[in-house]
């Protein structure tokens, strides 16, 4: 026995080059992938180059292909399955680190390297995509399998992932072989989860990718009545201008309210406001909330979006404190029942409220739950959906390898200072303020910048966004409080929200912070003039003056303010 050959030569690189692009072409089509969900391998001279966990189809690069040695792994596939330990996705790990020929950092290798490396084919590729997704969640999926692909793709039931699903996947394709007497094919179908394609030449893979989903889309096209793709986000559907105000009225206090009661650590979470077509759909239609409630359709949506929504409904007529009392017994009873707080709230007849640490999660979320929802869509044309058992929900929810993913996503993904912070820049094109914008913007925080004074529609947006602020700067030479502190100005405004994400967090206070110019005196001074004024400052608003020599020492006190 020969060892195998770790670094590769000009063919092997030529290879490897191919596999990344077919990678990131899929990898970047959200039709077929979403965040770090699909994975792909490509195999040369007895060496499986994978994925590595936590890098995403559409960033993967030659370099970062992980070379594993197929030996170990399909030596631990083909064990007694009755014989040795139970084998778990860290036995899989196990195994599989020890393949690795070269370690790419501390990285680990996917926790799907198994099935690739059983599948004979030089080239594989797994994605997600919703329109086969709809088959696989389809309750008769196997009937719509064979009437679509008949023996060109092998249909394989839900099993965790891992070496069962490896294994099924080995299984399907034996008991093919013996029925038809020919090589299995190389599309798999996979319940629930998605699509596998092999062959040995990557364009072959990505064309019967793209045929795959064509035929299933063809099929639902023929059924009408829906959509049956991933579409662009779409717009709200035209509303008369008093139900837009009141839509807006109910937005701008339920996004600040969620962004404090679904926060976990001391940072307040982003909540993005969606009332795309999508979004609408699944409020509005009468199927919506069945959809909403029956569970999670796909590992992807308890990954990302948890496996629980939450489905509220609020009387049009309820104002704010009846909104707030209703959303806190909402809340309460859906921890007690479901054990965790929803990432997902779909306000009926409104939209959908996600959250998440920061921006780019919140964003990932309702993507990938809006794609769960034109699965269920789908799913439902063809029939109606299976959604997953409790204990394949369990497994996933519980399941190391997919905390070890996040971790690394969430890790690589903007991790400075000022990640989640949302802050309105008011005046932002004086003095430091551009220079304010750009740091506060590559520290991970979300900036608005407004000229003059902002207006109230820069804090309607930042509701809808972003659920809420943390932080007004006002970077003077005019003072802000005494232009916008009115029962309509912008900082009344401001006040309403930070009141109600202090109404869900009482730990929570507001910071207002004046850049110091010539015309400002210090903190105690200003808020006595402007409580001179008869307006006071609410309370839970601080107030503050600062006077930076700099634009270090300004990021400083801004960050400062904004975690005090
Ligand atoms: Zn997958």
């Amino acid at each position: 026995m020969s060892a195998p050959e770790p670094l590769p030569g000009p063919v092997v690189s030529g290879l490897l080059e191919q596999v990344a692009e077919l990678s990131r072409r899929f990898g970047l089509d959200p039709q077929f992938s979403r965040a770090g969900g699909g994975n792909s391998s490509v195999k040369a001279e007895g060496v499986l180059f994978i994925k590595p966990s936590g890098v995403s189809l559409g960033s993967l690069t030659s370099d970062a292909l992980m070379p594993l040695d197929m030996e170990p792994l399909l030596a631990f596939l083909n064990a007694d399955p009755n014989a040795g330990s139970a084998a778990g996705s860290e036995t899989v790990m196990q195994v599989a680190m020890l393949a690795r020929l070269r370690p790419v950092g501390e990285r680990r290798p996917s926790v799907e390297c198994l099935f690739h490396a059983l599948v004979p084919r030089r080239f594989v590729l797994h994605t997600h995509p919703t329109v086969i997704n709809a088959v696989c969640c389809a309750r008769d999926g196997a009937r719509f399998a064979e009437q679509l692909f008949g023996d060109t793709a092998l249909w394989v039931e839900y099993v965790d992932p891992g070496l069962p699903l490896a294994r099924a996947i080995s299984e399907a394709r034996r008991r093919f072989e013996q029925r038809t007497g020919r090589a299995a094919p190389d599309v798999v179908l996979l319940q629930n989860h998605g699509l596998i394609v092999a062959g040995d030449d990557a364009q072959a893979v990505a064309h019967a990718s793209v045929q795959a989903v064509q035929a299933v889309r063809r099929h639902l096209d023929r059924l009408g009545g829906g959509q049956s793709g991933a579409r662009p986000r779409g717009t709200a559907p035209r509303q008369g201008a008093p139900l837009r105000a009141a839509s807006q009225r109910r937005i701008d206090t339920i996004g600040p309210f969620l962004r404090g009661a679904l926060s976990r650590g001391p940072r307040l979470q982003v909540v993005t406001f969606d009332d795309s077509d999508d979004a609408i759909r699944l409020a509005s239609a009468a199927e919506g909330r069945g959809l909403v409630l029956s569970g999670p359709l796909t590992p992807d949506q308890i990954v990302y979006a948890g496996s629980w929504p939450l489905w509220l409904e609020l009387p049009a007529s309820e104002g704010q404190h009846g909104i707030v009392t209703t959303i806190r017994a909402a809340l309460a009873d859906h921890l007690q029942t479901r054990g965790a707080m929803p990432s997902v709230v779909v306000v009926e007849g409104l939209g959908l409220f996600v959250a998440g640490d920061a921006a780019r999660e919140a964003q990932t979320a309702r993507d990938v739950y809006v794609d769960a929802t034109r699965i269920g869509f789908a799913a439902l044309r063809l029939g109606g959906i299976r959604v997953l058992t409790p204990s394949e929900r369990q497994f996933i929810e519980g399941w190391e390898a997919e905390a070890y993913r996040r971790g690394v996503e969430a890790a690589e993904s903007t991790s400075g200072r000022g990640r989640g912070l949302v802050i309105l820049i008011t005046q932002a094109s004086e003095g430091l303020g551009p220079a304010l914008t750009a740091d506060l913007a590559a520290s991970g925080a979300y900036v608005v910048g407004v000229g003059g004074h902002g207006s109230l529609d820069a804090v309607h947006a930042l509701v809808r966004s972003h659920g809420g602020l943390d932080l007004v700067v006002s970077m003077g030479p005019e003072p802000m409080a005494d232009r916008t502190w009115n029962g309509n100005g912008l900082l009344a405004q401001v006040a309403r929200v930070w009141a109600l994400q202090r109404a869900a967090r009482p730990t929570c206070r507001g910071t207002v912070l004046e850049v110091k110019s010539a015309r400002i005196g210090g903190s105690e001074e200003r808020e006595a003039q402007i409580r001179s004024l008869g307006r006071g400052l609410p309370a839970g608003i601080t107030f503050k003056v600062v006077d930076p020599g700099g634009p270090a020492d300004l990021l400083e006190a801004v960050l400062g303010a904004a975690s005090a």
